[in-house]
């Protein structure tokens, strides 16, 4: 499911350092441990398990910007809808620390305000 939204001729790009999408995204600017590029590359290799055990899938904020001007149009809101459907569906303990509820972000924080 994850492989299929993100094509290698997009991850090409990711692995090409291009990361457009660090400089446009609010909470990497912020948080220098934050890296959309990483989150795509981490979930194109297949490496799920710190994806969805971590608290990355949640500190974005859906925002959109980093799929707006991504050059590979990688669309990053549906891939983290679906790690975080992943993560839910495993309870995972970064769920429980994040409050989590939903694959749409976290109750009552406004994360999903754009
Ligand atoms: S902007 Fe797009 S292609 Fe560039 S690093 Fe981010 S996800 Fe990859
Ligand atoms: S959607 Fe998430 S990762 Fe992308 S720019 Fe917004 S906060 Fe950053």
């Amino acid at each position: 499911m994850l492989r299929a939204l993100i094509r290698p001729d997009q991850i090409f790009y990711c692995f090409a350092d291009c990361g457009v999408c660090e400089g446009y995204c609010p909470v990497a600017r912020q948080e220098p441990t934050f890296s959309p590029r990483r989150i795509v590359m981490a979930a194109a290799q297949g490496n799920l398990t710190a994806l969805l055990s971590g608290d990355d899938i949640w500190r974005c904020r859906s925002c959109g910007r980093c799929s707006y001007h991504c050059p590979a149009a990688v669309d990053f809101l549906s891939l983290i809808r679906e790690l975080r459907e992943q993560a839910l569906a495993l309870k995972t303990e970064a769920v429980a620390r994040q409050g989590a509820t939903s694959k749409d972000g976290i109750k009552g924080d406004g994360r999903e305000a754009a």
